[in-house]
């Protein structure tokens, strides 16, 4: 049911929602899987620093990765049990990358390994910065980028406004619903730290219009000393997109190659602002998350809390298992999930939903060629123009898509949905978005190379003329 008169972002789409399959569904707890494979890189930035090994005996919530760098976090046990590998392993993306592999020890009570209250009341907001990085928090959306780095302004920048994103506007993704109606007091006491750390005057909680009780039931327990409103927004896609949400909530448009807190604004997903608050309440790292896990080709479908690490089949299985028909199984929901190859891939951090697509959704569609019936251009929320794009990418073109803002894309797939000619519109323009991106970083590194030898030959240069100026002044002497 859409209520018109909510206000929204201009431009989207409006796909069928699917949330029905596990809106109901309360969250369970998956049981601890034999075995648990956790990918170094499970956020954006560095990956994670192994600092265990084949062998070593770990607890539930121990580190056992540390932080590649600023933009990175640290990984912790989500079993106590024996480190049986760090070696390559199947990620979702459909790479191999590096992991640390443990074998779940059956015996144990799966007690956290820290278990202590953090003082966040005691703490400074660098304090509190660090100690969510500590914990090895990211965006849940998603899109996993490090919590601790949206909490650290650049200097001379201030995020007046902290806003909890709850939009969920992928179809079938229920994630973040039921974490606001079973998780509102983390939830609450999350916000009390992240405004702290931010010196924030005001929390605004952007949820959809498909999603009122939970609106209806964070109001009932808001408490009266928190500034917070709660915003119901026009229920449409892509507005889970931090610049589509500021636009719905501030109306402040988030210009291009510019970032939030350039409008005073730090966004952070519903699921990482709970998760905060169990860290600093227990003591809790980030090791495990609610997954929805749904679709047409699951028999059992569910809304799980789930170790990181558990394989795919584990988390089917649970599930009552797939319906013969199944063709694809997503990680994320429909309009931005990742296709998988392998059952052994490993639920991570960013992973939010498990989406199992029968022969009924994926129709191979014939594709087309454009009409120029612009629809896209009017569904794309960030204004580019998908179908010149569309024609450029087709004819592999990729330098000549710069100048109409290719590097904008936010890969939402807003113009594919709606294109009547059947064009794979995000997929040509993730795959020249990949392209570009490895061509720059080619340029940078013969730039860098460049430079490094300019400036030998420059040091040589001064090092010969000075040896040279040394010998003027002194050869006169010597001719003495
Ligand atoms: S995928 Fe890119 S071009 Fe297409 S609608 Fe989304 S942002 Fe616009
Ligand atoms: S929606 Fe499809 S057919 Fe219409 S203009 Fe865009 S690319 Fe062309």
């Amino acid at each position: 049911m859409f209520g018109l008169g909510n206000p929204t972002f201009k431009h989207g789409i409006h796909p069928g929602e699917f949330k029905e399959l596990t809106r109901e569904a309360a969250i369970e707890r998956i049981p601890f899987s034999r075995k648990v494979v956790l990918p170094l890189s499970q956020h954006l930035g560095a990956p994670s620093k192994p600092v265990v090994k084949t062998g070593d005996r770990v607890r539930r919530g121990q580190l056992i990765a540390e932080a590649g760098g600023f933009v990175s976090v640290p990984l912790h046990a989500s079993v106590t049990g024996r480190v049986t590998a760090v070696g390559l392993r199947h990620h979702p993306s459909g790479q191999l990358v590096d992991a640390i592999e443990i074998e779940t020890d059956v015996t144990s009570p799966q007690s956290l390994a820290g278990e202590e209250t953090l003082d966040w009341q005691a703490m400074s907001p660098q304090e509190i910065v660090a100690a969510v990085q500590r914990g090895g928090f990211v965006g849940l959306g998603g899109a996993a980028f490090p919590t601790h780095v949206k909490l650290s302004p650049p200097e001379g920048k201030k995020a007046r406004f902290f806003m909890v994103n709850a939009a969920e506007c992928e179809p079938y993704l229920n994630s973040d619903f039921r974490i606001l109606l079973e998780r509102t007091d983390h939830i609450l006491l999350g916000i009390r730290i992240l405004m702290k750390a931010l010196g924030a005057e005001k929390v605004y909680i952007g949820t959809e219009d498909n999603k009122v009780d939970a609106a209806e039931h964070l109001k009932r327990a808001l408490p009266p000393d928190l500034p917070i409103e709660v915003l119901v927004l026009q229920t449409k896609y892509p507005q889970g997109a931090e610049k589509m949400l500021i636009d719905a909530v501030l109306h402040r448009e988030v210009p291009s190659g510019k970032l939030p807190i350039d409008q005073e604004v730090v966004v952070q997903n519903v699921g990482t602002v709970a998760g905060v608050g169990e860290w600093f309440q227990w003591g809790q790292p980030l090791i495990e998350r609610v997954v929805t896990v749904t679709g047409p080709g699951i028999r059992e479908p569910k809304n799980l809390m789930v170790p990181l690490g558990t394989p795919l089949s584990d988390v089917i299985e649970f599930c009552g298992g797939m319906s013969d028909d199944t063709r694809q199984v997503l990680f994320g929901g429909p309009m931005m999930g990742t296709a998988q190859r392998f059952l052994d891939v490993p639920v991570m951090k960013g992973t939010s939903g498990i989406l199992f697509l029968t022969d009924r959704e994926v129709v191979p569609r014939e594709e087309y060629p454009c009409i120029k019936c612009l629809r896209c251009v009017d569904a794309c929320p960030v204004y580019l123009n998908p179908s010149r794009l569309g024609s450029l990418a087709k004819a592999r073109l990729y330098e000549d898509m710069l100048p109409y803002h290719i590097m904008d894309c936010m890969e939402c797939g807003s113009c594919s949905y709606v294109c009547p000619s059947n064009i794979p519109l995000v997929q040509r323009f993730r795959v020249a978005k990949g392209l570009l991106r490895e061509q720059q970083i080619r340029e940078k590194k013969a730039a860098d190379e460049k430079a490094a030898r300019d400036r030998i030959v420059a040091e040589r240069q001064a090092r010969d003329e000075a040896i040279a100026a040394r010998a003027s002044v002194t050869e006169p002497a010597s001719a003495s």
